[in-house]
């Protein structure tokens, strides 16, 4: 490649946080640097799927009859490899653009999280690439020569040294598309090598639907085709080896973790489709996904559509990674009429279905990988429940719960709670907590655990939207501990020598618990269902949010719940001792405080504290000075 001799070569400086990416890559120690070789071929592969996306419905272009292939050659002596793609091609401005800025969602995350150290990079690196730059931890030097497929428009060249700037001049380019020429750094002579480079691309991109031409600078010949190229999902599920599957997955996702679960669709009717689905190993990669980049890939007859289609699952599995191909989706469709073609919603259908369905045989067959399954993304399918009336039904038993019964390490479903219910007991109960340790120790759970009713445990913010939708399962209704009027199957018995607090003088302790805590409480009154826990907060019958409560906290800055009833216990020590000294004594200093104590902590076991603790750190500080004074 000859230095074109022309006057307007200009040098541009890269934008700020380019700069910073190329000084991390730069300086980086990161050893499997192979991965830019994944990069450049599917940026290569993206620009030819969208020039024939492009020709399905324009017709001039230039070389509307050429290949679409990536070509590699390799000059072991120069150390030097150039990849060329007959893709949809760059012309001046939009190399500025492409390769000035930051396109890569990768590479954004990469910056965001430079500051963590140098393993959160290198998991970035390896898993998401950070796109075109990642050349740079290889390369001495670069030159992109591009021509559009508009015929308008003149071939451009780009190039640089990964410092602060790069040129831009005109070019010579008869062809269309893009070639990228790479000076190998003096410590990257290992790559300008076919051997080499043959077994990276088996790796990273041998299901990469173009040809990937491989060949050495002597050779003659055209070169060979390295890659494998099949289209997995356009097989039948039975002649795919379970490897097969998983190698397509790494290299569709550049996740180096294998799926939990793929999903193989294959059917005609109602429409046709080809599809494999996978359930990813872990949400982390779904953190990353926060960026709105989730979707499957989406091919009419093997052509590519869409890169990130939403619509052809709901939005609650958006954790699921995929490939789906429909010949009866027209192929001059425009990404804005595939949501409205009704030929998308009965592929949704199909997908969804297929999908819950395999869940649930593996929530079956396999419990252990299924809990592994329901910690990564069991608050999707709860998103699900409370979102998506379609899917309500199937999703229902796939919730897992702990409960009063599990504890904290087993499980227990609907169903299974259901079927072991006691014979008189009506409804479902759940309590709702911001912990799971905080639920545990609730209040209402006394009179629960004394009779051997199972309460479900909800500690996820979402779980209280969840109920507030899912009202009932089966014909059971689902209900609250901590509702005012519950209806129990029957009533504690007392033990006839447990002190009781007299009638007056519960009287009179429950006019001075009103007084000292006002309206932050709405009633005080006598709790019957209380066993071993002194007190406990119920929510009025008209407080129909109340289990939206944990969800408002996390995304409401200054929620403020409403004001609940205090239930006292009478036969609590700490409630007649107290009664005690109301009624003897009732100047006593300590008073005031325990009440306010005693409230305090009730709101502190549902996580819904909101005083400061300097303040309850000197009233406890106070009373501990009364307890040892005695
Ligand atoms: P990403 O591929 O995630 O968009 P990259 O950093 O890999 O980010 O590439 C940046 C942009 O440069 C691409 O979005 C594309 O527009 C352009 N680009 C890179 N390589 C090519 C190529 N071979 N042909 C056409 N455009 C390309
Ligand atoms: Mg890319």
């Amino acid at each position: 490649m000859s230095d074109p001799v022309n006057s307007t070569l200009d040098s541009l400086e890269y934008r700020t946080e380019v700069k910073q990416l190329l000084d991390i890559l730069a300086h980086s120690l990161y050893t499997d640097r192979e991965i830019f070789l994944r990069e450049l071929i599917s940026n290569a592969s993206d620009a030819l799927n969208r020039v024939q996306f492009e020709m399905l419905t324009n017709h001039e272009v230039v070389d509307p009859e050429r290949e679409l292939a990536i070509h590699i050659e390799v000059d072991p002596d120069a150390k030097v490899i150039t990849i060329r793609d007959s893709g949809i091609g760059m012309n001046r401005d939009e190399l500025i653009e492409n390769l000035g800025t930051i396109a890569h969602s990768g590479a954004r995350t990469f910056l965001q999280n430079a500051s963590k150290g140098p393993g959160a990079l290198e998991e970035i690196i390896g898993q998401f690439g950070v796109g075109f730059y990642s050349v740079f931890m290889v390369a001495e030097e670069v030159t992109v020569i591009s021509r559009s497929y508009r015929p308008q428009d003149a071939a451009a060249r780009w190039q640089s040294k990964g410092d602060s700037r790069f040129s831009l001049g005109t070019a010579e380019k008869e062809d269309r598309g893009t070639e990228i020429r790479i000076q190998l750094k003096e410590d990257a002579g290992e790559f300008a090598s076919t051997w080499r480079l043959e077994s990276i691309i088996k790796k990273h991109s041998d299901y990469v639907s173009f040809p990937i031409y491989l060949k050495a600078q002597e050779d003659k010949e055209e070169g060979k085709v390295v890659n494998r190229r099949t289209a997995l999902w356009r097989q039948s599920p039975s002649s795919v080896e379970a490897d097969q599957y998983t190698e397509f997955y790494k290299q569709l996702t550049f996740d180096d973790q294998p799926p939990l679960l793929h999903v193989h669709l294959v059917a005609d009717a109602p429409a046709n489709v080809r599809s494999i689905l996978y359930v990813p190993s872990r949400r982390e990669r779904g953190a990353l996904r926060m960026q709105p980049e989730y979707g499957l890939h989406l091919y009419s007859r093997k052509v590519l559509i869409q890169n990130h289609n939403r619509d052809l699952l709901p939005e609650y599995l958006r954790f699921v990674e995929g490939v789906v191909d429909s010949e009866d989706l027209p192929l001059n469709v425009s990404r804005e009429t595939v949501q409205s073609n009704p030929i998308t919603r009965q592929l949704r259908k199909a997908l969804t279905n297929r999908l819950l369905k395999e869940l649930k045989t593996l929530s079956e067959q396999d419990t252990e990988k299924y809990i592994t399954f329901w910690h990564e993304f069991g608050i999707f399918l709860k998103e699900g429940v409370a979102m998506d009336m379609a899917s309500r039904d199937q999703l229902v038993d796939l919730l897992r719960f702990h409960s009063t019964r599990t504890g904290p390490d087993a499980w227990v479903t609907l169903r299974e709670y259901v079927e072991r219910m006691q014979p008189d007991q009506k409804v479902i109960y759940y309590v709702v907590g911001d912990s799971l340790k905080s639920v545990m120790r609730s209040p209402h759970l006394d009179y629960f655990r004394k009779h051997d009713l199972e309460v479900l445990f909800l500690a996820d913010p979402i779980d209280g939207f969840m109920v507030s939708s899912l009202r009932e399962y089966g014909e059971k209704q689902l209900q609250n501990v901590d509702d005012a009027n519950l209806d129990l199957p029957e009533t504690p018995a007392k033990e006839e020598d447990v002190e009781s607090v007299p009638d007056d003088a519960f009287d009179k302790l429950v006019e001075r618990v009103k007084q000292v805590l006002g309206d932050r409480i709405r009633a005080v009154r006598e709790g019957k269902t209380l066993v071993d826990s002194p007190a406990r907060l119920v929510s009025p019958d008209d407080d129909t949010a109340r289990d939206l409560q944990y969800i408002r906290r996390v995304l409401e800055e200054n929620y403020v719940a409403p004001a609940k009833v205090l239930e006292l216990n009478r036969h609590h020590p700490t409630v007649t001792s107290l009664a005690r000294l109301v009624e003897t004594d009732e100047q006593n200093e300590l008073i005031d405080p325990v009440i306010e104590q005693l409230f305090d902590n009730l709101q502190l076991l549902e996580g819904a504290y909101s005083g400061s603790p300097a303040d309850m750190v000197e009233r406890i500080q106070r009373l501990m000075a009364a307890a040892l004074r005695q």
